[in-house]
């Protein structure tokens, strides 16, 4: 099926979503983000050793939530499960990602999912070690090693863009502190989360990280176990149920791929044969996601039968 995909047969589905796509806009909330290219498109699909590439793939961005994947799995690796799970649900949302809406609800306040803000700031708590930037040099560590790309950091220009206009995050850890669910300084985990979110990368780097998550955390190349495999296996679950914001439900039937996306217009996919797939296009949808990219996914999984539901 993947196999089938090739340079060109990718670069034509680029160009048709291109021409049908044309909507969305480039997320403004923080400030930095209104930089980037609204006609930059690119996507990268990684299988085995091989890489295929179409558009703009040598373009950086920042992984904002998608950063959530990663930190996710580094908190299950150090807690476990059960402690994890013990402060942030399961459960998809419904709402979209910055919501304080259902906090207010639970008793005791338990953000729905690791996947939208309030259960990403929890999980950015569990990280915190005793120097405050620790747990940040720890995922960028950890990404590199995913991507096999030492080069990757933090964008610090993007970060400060997000710490002055972060009061809504600002807000939801204040109340996640209130209830006892956030242990350590406010300040302190908010700003992990900022620079998680931070991270710079490209297509190509996206598309391996998606396809060491499908090899169950271990790295295509080498063999190497990155990540353990019931880690992998639960932040992919968690990528179907929860990781397209609030249009999750939509796109497993639509395309069927294990994907993240964060408002810089990118996208990670990930299957279980070990296929990645990374695409970037900073216009997003109604929902908070990549426009053009939602529509691109759909449609390779459509031509090449890539949902994980399909029998065929
Ligand atoms: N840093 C962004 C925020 O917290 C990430 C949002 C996203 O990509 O969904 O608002």
């Amino acid at each position: 099926m993947v196999l089938f995909i090739n340079k060109n047969t990718l670069a034509s589905s680029l160009e048709a979503v291109q021409l049908e796509a044309g909507s969305g806009s480039v997320a403004s909330y923080i400030p930095a983000l209104q930089q980037a290219d609204p006609a930059a498109f690119g996507c990268v699909v990684h299988y085995g050793r091989e890489k295929v590439k179409a558009g703009d793939t040598d373009i950086y961005f920042t992984l904002q939530s998608i950063s959530k994947v990663i930190s996710l799995a580094l908190a299950l690796m150090d807690k476990g499960s059960e402690e994890v799970f013990s402060k942030v649900g399961m459960e998809p949302s419904g709402n979209p990602f910055h919501s304080i809406q259902t906090l207010e609800k639970e008793k005791p306040a338990k953000p729905l999912n690791p996947m939208i803000n309030a259960g990403a700031l929890v999980v950015a708590d569990m990280l915190q070690e005793k120097e405050p930037d620790a747990a940040a040099r720890r995922f960028v560590r950890l990404i590199r090693e995913i991507t096999s790309n030492p080069e990757i950091d933090i964008c610090f220009e993007t970060a400060a863009s997000e710490r002055n206009h972060s009061n809504l995050n600002r807000a939801l850890c204040y109340f996640l502190k209130s209830h006892g669910v956030i242990e350590n300084d406010v300040e302190q985990v908010l700003n992990t989360y900022i620079n998680l979110c931070s991270v710079r990368v490209n297509s190509c780097d996206l598309a391996r990280i998606g396809s060491v998550l499908g090899r169950d955390g271990q790295d295509p190349e080498t063999g190497e176990q990155l990540i353990p495999a019931w880690t992998a296996e639960m932040v992919t679950t968690f990528m179907v149920t929860c990781g397209m914001y609030d249009a999750s439900g939509s796109f497993a039937v639509k395309a069927g791929i294990p994907c993240k996306s964060g408002v810089s217009g990118a996208l990670l996919g990930s299957l279980p044969d070990g296929t990645g797939i990374g695409v970037y296009s900073p216009p997003l949808d109604s929902h908070g996601n990549s426009a053009a990219g939602t529509r691109l996914l759909e449609k390779l999984s459509s031509d090449y039968q890539l949902s994980i539901f399909s029998g065929r």
